[in-house]
């Protein structure tokens, strides 16, 4: 069985719904897992901003907008006046839930129900599409199985069985939608995967079922080997390996959430990206196979914080490394990067939360400085130690820029470089013209 994952813009219009059709009814038994329609999350969220601010009736308005919305959208999709009334009053359900919340008092949990409703909608209108074309499906709500644990991390055991009773509950079924992005948490309430977790739900459920490949289908024909948003010719990565995706997603590729390759790596499941838009090219393909190329793939992370802790007591005394990796640990706040010298250690973090507390615990070790709006630059590529040279055209391309630290060596894939975020445009467009125009 193959996992197919659809992104807001696949199904961010009418048009794109339908063209959804053909691509999920070629006969071949699948699991369809939705976004939300494009813009939809946002906006929940900007709702959810207004309802917990107190502002009801600037959230009732912005609730009113996306409601019309859809029904514009319904209007449209649908050719009969029976499927489209049904589709109204799947839209009434749900925005009705929203509204209904309001006269409660606000709570993370009530956010969260309201944030989830995009998935909810989305994968309500591809059923009740297929429906009218007459084409069986199924629909299974990810609330039934997908869930994470205390520390935020799918709950495996849980999800398998779970899914596993669903999936036999429907087994002749050729096509299974589920919703992308939502879960229940520890304590059974509904939460969700983090921004752009559709990707992570795909992935999840492939090594659940021990899928025989993942294909996240999107708005642009692959991988590119730099940020298509910032940089002009770059060009799709046919290839990657599941250490170099991951590396990338991490670090900024927005095309894939962070966390979502480690699921497909760990049951060695084939994850390809396609373009909604252009079924026919290749896009990317990630396997366990590693490209060995120079360079791969550059993407760039912001929102970094650095932190540098400078102190003379560290000259030939250990234990210092443990202090500080602490002040982290109390506050459960994880490194990203990080370099030392004989006197001072540089690191940095994405989450900035408990940012005070930590300089403080560090302050009784050194000198603290931070450094706020940073950005990671990660070039995937070929590192293995017996590489021979030390990349010098990353270090070329950087020439104009300011380095604020640089680790390489500690990945065999991937050299990760610190810079302030003004400079990040200028940054990956040198590397581009460095690493690939100029080697094209
Ligand atoms: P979806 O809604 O389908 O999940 P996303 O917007 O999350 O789509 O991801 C696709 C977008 O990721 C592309 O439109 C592109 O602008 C952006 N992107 C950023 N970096 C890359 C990259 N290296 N390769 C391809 N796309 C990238
Ligand atoms: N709809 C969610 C978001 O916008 C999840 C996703 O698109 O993957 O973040
Ligand atoms: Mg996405």
């Amino acid at each position: 069985m193959k996992v197919y994952k659809f992104g807001g813009t696949s199904v961010g219009s009418p048009e794109r719904f339908r063209a959804l059709i053909p691509l999920i009814s070629d006969g071949e038994t699948k699991i369809v897992v939705l976004s939300a329609m494009a813009g939809t999350t946002n906006t929940l969220v900007d709702i959810s901003g207004l309802y917990s601010s107190g502002d009801k009736p600037g959230a009732e308005e912005m609730t009113r907008q996306l409601r019309e919305k859809y029904h514009a959208v319904a209007r449209e999709l649908f050719s009969s006046s029976t499927w489209s009334e049904k589709a109204s009053d799947l839209i009434e359900e749900h925005f009705g839930y929203i509204s209904g919340l309001f006269s409660r008092e606000y709570s993370r949990h009530n956010e969260k129900r309201i944030i989830a409703r995009g998935e909810l909608l989305s994968t309500g209108l591809l059923h009740l599409l297929l429906t009218e074309e007459g084409i069986p499906s199924c629909l299974i709500p990810a609330l039934n199985f997908m869930r994470i644990d205390k520390d935020g991390e799918p709950d495996y055991f849980y999800i398998r069985e779970n899914l596993k009773r669903e999936l036999a509950a429907v087994k002749n079924e050729k096509i299974i939608i589920t919703q992308g992005f939502i879960c229940r948490n520890v304590s059974g309430e509904t939460d969700n995967l983090r921004r752009g977790g559709s990707d992570y739900s795909a992935t999840i459920i492939g090594a659940a079922i021990g899928a025989g490949e993942v294909q996240i289908w999107t708005d642009i024909s692959g991988l590119h080997n730099n940020d298509p948003r910032y940089v002009e010719n770059t060009r799709v990565v046919r290839s990657l390996s599941f250490s170099e995706a991951a590396e990338l997603a991490f670090f900024g590729a927005k095309i894939l959430h962070p966390s979502s390759i480690n699921p497909a790596r760990m049951k060695n499941i084939p994850v390809r990206l396609k373009n909604t838009m252009e079924p026919g090219d290749e896009g990317t393909l990630i396997t366990s196979e590693t490209t060995l190329e120079d360079y791969t793939a550059v993407a760039a992370k912001d929102g970094i914080t650095a932190i540098r802790i400078r102190s003379d007591r560290m000259l030939m005394a250990y234990g210092f490394m443990r202090r500080i990796f602490e002040a982290f640990e109390a506050f459960r706040t994880p490194i990203d990067m990080i370099t030392t010298s004989e006197v001072s250690v540089s690191l940095t973090i994405e989450d900035p939360t408990y940012l005070d507390e930590i300089v403080k615990s560090l302050s009784s070790i050194g000198h603290v400085e931070v450094d706020r709006d940073q950005t990671i630059i990660c070039v995937v590529g070929d590192f293995r130690p017996d590489r021979v040279g030390s990349a010098p055209e990353i270090f070329e391309a950087l020439n104009e820029i300011s380095v604020k630290m640089i680790s390489y060596g500690g990945s065999d894939h991937s050299v990760s470089i610190l810079i302030n975020t003004t400079d990040k445009i200028t940054a990956l467009r040198a590397l581009n013209e460095k690493l690939f125009a100029q080697k094209a």
